[in-house]
């Protein structure tokens, strides 16, 4: 069964905003994007009125503290859950690649692995089993080996040094080298002093949050534009205050950006009162305080264009979000998998 989606306005990714733009799709996957006028047959047609652009992919939730339905009836369409007990993660994972599952597609990093007695396994929100425990690197590794043999997408560690221990450098080097063996990216919570240099000199790929317990400087900035990513989380930071930890955070990620380092959206969800959804204030601070573009924003929150081969996860808006960003805020629309899920 295909079916083709027609809008008077679609974002298909960077520089491809179409008018009079069609989406076909096939099963779970896209066939075809591009001008309505040239496009293929399809056995349904759905006109849209809107503005139509890939799903949202939120790189850092807590999906167990949210509603998987709200976060796909709110445009999000894939997460990657940075932090829950493995038993539970790993078997939503699985089911939400199922058609029947009302949510997004969930990628998960299963526990986050700490010091003994380090964060989170003191954390009031945390339930057992969030924190594995490393106990030497050679048991930092096998923790590694067991996480990407049950499903893991993404190796969590935890570098809080502000909560407790932290694991030490040779089973940080034992946790990168076990990792990158499997093809796995290293994801980093860094908090406190000088963690975040730890993070680099270890070979993280990714920053969990964006740093905020500090000022880095320009150098450690730019060794970490070549070898990471930051996932923004800039509004856990101040819930729609300016705090002194947000505007530490944004000038270390503006200074990251004019380095060449990539920001991906991520919300945090399941912290605080981030709504399920689209979270229209994380992108308005990407844009009004990081000076992000209208479109690099949006870039930093999709997984990918909308284009043949690419999952058919598609979310239309009531209007142009280049023109105003607020425009995240008005989901019409929702497709995952070719299927419109709402709207
Ligand atoms: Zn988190």
């Amino acid at each position: 069964m295909t079916i083709a989606f027609e809008a008077p306005l679609a974002w298909f990714g960077a520089g491809a905003l179409v008018r009079e733009a069609a989406v076909v799709c096939d099963g779970g996957r896209v066939t075809y994007a591009g001008p309505n006028a040239s496009r293929p047959g399809a056995d349904s047609v759905a006109a849209l009125d809107g503005f139509l652009m890939p799903g949202v992919a939120d790189r850092h939730v807590h999906i167990r503290l949210s509603d998987p339905g709200a976060v796909l009836f709110g445009g999000v369409t894939a997460v990657r859950d940075l932090g829950w007990v493995p038993e539970e993660i790993f078997a939503l994972a699985n089911a939400s690649e199922l058609p029947s599952f009302t949510g997004p597609l969930v990628r998960a990093a299963g526990p986050m692995l700490t010091a003994p007695g380090g964060y989170p396994t003191n954390a009031a929100w945390a339930p057992a089993g969030l924190g594995r425990e490393l106990g030497g690197p050679e048991d930092a590794a096998k923790a590694v080996d067991e996480l990407a043999g049950i499903g893991a997408a993404a190796i969590k560690v935890a570098l809080n040094a502000d909560a407790g221990p932290t694991p030490t450098d040779e089973e940080l080097a034992a946790v990168v080298e076990a990792a990158h063996g499997r093809e796995l990216p290293v994801t980093a919570h860094v908090q406190g002093r000088g963690q975040a240099e730890r993070a680099v000199g270890a070979g993280i790929d990714e920053f969990a949050h964006t740093p905020w317990s500090e000022r880095l400087s320009d150098d450690l900035l730019s060794v970490a534009a070549r070898t990471s990513r930051i996932v923004s989380t800039l509004d856990i930071l101040s819930f729609g205050e300016v705090t002194p930890e947000l505007r530490t955070a944004c000038d270390n990620l503006a200074r990251f950006r004019a380095s060449g380092g990539t920001v991906v959206y991520g919300t945090d969800l399941g912290n605080g009162s981030i709504p399920p959804g689209i979270h229209v204030r994380e992108a308005l601070l990407l844009h009004e305080i990081v000076r992000m573009t209208p479109e690099e924003v949006l870039v930093a929150m999709t997984a990918g264009p909308i284009a043949a081969g690419g999952p058919a996860d598609l979310v239309l808006l009531g209007s142009d979000p280049l023109i105003r960003l607020e425009a995240l805020g008005d989901v019409r629309a929702v497709v995952r998998s070719g299927r419109v899920v709402s709207g």
